[in-house]
């Protein structure tokens, strides 16, 4: 790759025409950062998006399939823009059709290689939330390099998103639970007080946590609900609470002040005719509750809990891709875990290394939050089957 800056692109973009691979949000930041660069676009590539694309800017498009570059006749006058944080894997695959040294740049740019690390994990999840003056301003920086510089020093410390499981008591039995819920023999609340004083230590040392979701099971089952909610609703720091149901349950003892508040929002995702969730949309309408229903979501299946056998490269890449290790560390009593499938696991017996950091023992539980969300890989990734390159994709909440 050659020094990956918008400076060089631009220099050699004097004389080459760009091939975009992937059309998705990190397209669109770049179309709005760079328009003139958008002029020098030939084609697009991309896996999941055929056809013509319209811009913001009026310009249309054209978005192939991958492989359309095996017809390009003369590689040296293309550069090459991967447009997506599964650069690695877009790489891999232009390296299989291509089999020939092309030029290749990464967006975003600017991002030296031991900080691409920061920016999957923290920037660019944090960016799905708040816009960069709000980011910047909440951590006392004017630029991304004092940021950064702040970041690595453990001056500031972050958490784009935390789940906090409530309960692994669920009315439903998925057959495809990530969180492996059917397999609890004894389903439990959570209890309370390791949560509480666990948020209490995390907003002590965490600058910006933008995003807060509660989770079960089902978490509407959950004795201790209204808790942790007005907990979440007083803390100035998380500015979203974000509440994923199955959508069966109407808990009519709950605090409907908290649950209209407008930090709050329901997250459902429409199961089709597997569950009957109109009484509950109903509901919630007529409550003034803020709601987002997930229409047409498939699920991708993670696989039973047994260990694979993969290598550490594959870990990396696993870790690299999972949206789930990006924004969906979670919090399970008083340990914080890469991932809620990481949490499930451990409760299940599956102990393994880097798993958690325990928020109690920590001694600079700052320089542990930002090492251990920072980290390379992950060793629960091989008790999953996200994160793989080729995913298995089924509908939602089919029944044991
Ligand atoms: S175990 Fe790894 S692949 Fe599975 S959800 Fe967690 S981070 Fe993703």
């Amino acid at each position: 790759m050659n020094c990956n800056t918008d400076a060089e692109l631009y220099s050699i973009l004097e004389t080459k025409g760009l091939i975009v691979f992937g059309v998705g949000n990190y397209f669109e930041q770049f179309c709005k950062q760079y328009p003139e660069l958008v002029d020098k676009i030939v084609f697009c590539i991309d896996n999941n998006y055929q056809g013509e694309l319209s811009l913001e800017s009026g310009k249309s498009i054209y978005v192939y399939n991958p492989q359309y570059i095996k017809n390009i006749f003369n590689i040296s006058e293309y550069v090459f823009l991967f447009c997506s944080s599964y650069a690695l894997d877009m790489k891999q695959q232009v390296d299989e059709y291509l089999n020939i040294e092309y030029e290749y740049f990464e967006y975003p740019f600017c991002v030296t290689h031991p900080d691409k690390k920061i920016y999957k994990r923290i920037i660019a999840p944090l960016l799905m939330w708040q816009d960069e003056q709000q980011i910047l301003e909440s951590v006392n920086c004017n630029t991304w390099e004092e940021f950064l510089k702040k970041y690595k020093s453990n001056d500031i410390s972050i958490i784009p998103r935390l789940v906090i499981v409530l309960t692994t008591k669920c009315s439903l039995r998925c057959k495809d639970c990530n969180e492996l819920i059917g397999y609890y023999s004894h389903p439990k609340d959570l209890i309370k007080k390791k949560i509480i004083d666990s948020l209490e230590k995390l907003m002590k040392i965490i600058d910006i946590i933008p995003c807060c979701e509660l989770i079960g099971g089902e978490p509407f089952l959950a004795s201790i609900f209204d808790d942790v909610l007005s907990f979440l609703l007083e803390q100035t720091k998380v500015t979203r609470i974000e509440i994923t149901t199955n959508g069966t349950i109407i808990n009519k003892n709950l605090s409907i002040d908290n649950l209209k508040n407008p930090k709050v929002v329901i997250r459902l995702s429409d199961y089709g005719n597997e569950v009957n969730q109109g009484k509950f949309i109903e509901f919630m309408k007529n409550n003034d509750v803020n709601m987002e229903v997930l229409k047409d979501m498939m699920w991708v299946v993670p696989g039973g809990p047994e260990k694979r056998d993969r290598d550490t490269i594959e870990l990396i890449k696993q870790y690299d891709r999972c949206q789930g290790g990006q924004i969906c560390k979670c919090l399970w009593e008083d340990k914080l875990f890469g991932c809620v499938r990481a949490a499930s696991l451990e409760n299940l017996g599956y102990t393994m290394t880097n798993q958690y950091i325990e928020i109690n023992d920590s001694t600079n539980l700052k320089m542990e939050v930002n090492n251990f969300l920072t980290l390379p890989y992950y060793e629960a990734c091989n008790h999953c089957n996200l994160g793989l390159r080729d995913l298995e994709y089924i509908q939602p909440a089919i029944q044991l």
